[in-house]
């Protein structure tokens, strides 16, 4: 897969975050990175104790951008430890469908290579929007 130099630093920033994932239960260490307005953010997953209380990487990222001002989310990359790579959760496609245009690249990556890139609506066919909470009729 031909990269440019765009994707390969998101990439290289998901793969750094991965690094520091807390996964002691799952053993299941997670980067995700993205660019917004030209700056990269990444986050790793964060689990915990109560299994419930269990934050992953792409939203973790997502936080992090918000909290610093930036809610535009583009070409987002995520390194999972399996063979080919994995699919953001659907908790977080619904998080990124607030603030991704329909058509976010997610490139599904490891920490060797991006295996492949798949669109957010593909993934998340019918996200629930602001505009479902203005339908309500009671
Ligand atoms: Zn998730």
């Amino acid at each position: 897969m031909k990269l440019s130099p765009k994707i390969k630093k998101i990439w290289k920033e998901a793969v750094k975050a991965q690094k520091f994932a807390y996964a002691p239960y799952s053993k299941f260490k997670v980067g995700a990175a993205f660019s917004s307005d030209g700056k990269i953010f990444a986050g790793c997953n964060v689990e915990n104790a109560s299994y419930g209380a269990t934050i992953c990487a792409e939203r973790g990222a997502v936080l992090k951008a918000l909290s610093e001002g930036h809610q535009k989310i583009e070409d987002l990359v995520v390194v999972t430890p399996t063979k080919k790579g994995a699919p953001p959760c659907a908790l977080c496609l619904q998080v990124l469908s607030e603030f991704a245009d329909p058509h976010l690249k997610i490139w599904i990556a490891t920490s060797k290579a991006i295996h492949s890139q798949i669109r957010l609506k593909d993934l998340l066919t019918v996200p629930f929007l602001k505009k479902d909470l203005k339908n309500k009729t009671q």
